[in-house]
């Protein structure tokens, strides 16, 4: 079973990552929608989730909270992207981190697979999580070439 994040795994939403003059992260500027939509899909990835999409169902596991919904899934199709069959956000207002929240739903996703779990992330955050619930963690967004690569041998 494959799992994915979005940000910074599927979406290169590195154009919306900036400061404010006092040095904290533009939470704001991040989240806006309009620049949302403006994210590119990382090279590799789109033909690497067809190809598996057609025979997996794909499951997204992202921190991004609820909101943005439908802004993900209009997105997701912009891109070629795969339908995902199970899209996990966070609540509006779960004042979680992403990590907490990830960790969460991976448990639970974990104890009730009958298979393997693989979750491409590029949270480095996440190894502890995933070493502890038996997941294999792939290291977006350096995997998708991999990943292309090994299906094209195939
Ligand atoms: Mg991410």
């Amino acid at each position: 079973m494959l799992i994915c994040n979005i940000d910074g795994t599927i979406a290169d939403n590195g154009h919306r990552r900036r400061e404010r003059a006092d040095g904290t992260f533009d939470w704001d500027y991040f989240l806006r929608p309009d620049l949302i939509s403006q994210d590119r899909s990382f090279p590799y990835c789109r033909e690497v989730l067809n190809r598996l999409g057609a025979r997996h169902p794909l499951i997204l596991l992202s921190g991004r909270e609820e909101r943005f919904r439908s802004i993900t899934r209009s997105w997701l199709a912009e891109q070629g992207l795969p339908a995902p069959s199970k899209l996990y956000l966070r609540a509006d207002g779960d004042r979680r981190s992403s990590t907490e929240f990830k960790s969460d739903i991976l448990s639970r996703i974990v104890e009730h697979a009958h298979e393997a779990v693989s979750f491409v992330d590029d949270n480095e955050e996440m190894e502890d999580v995933c070493s502890r619930f038996g997941v294999r963690l792939l290291r977006a967004p350096a995997v998708w070439e991999d990943l292309f690569r090994y299906i094209h041998l195939l």
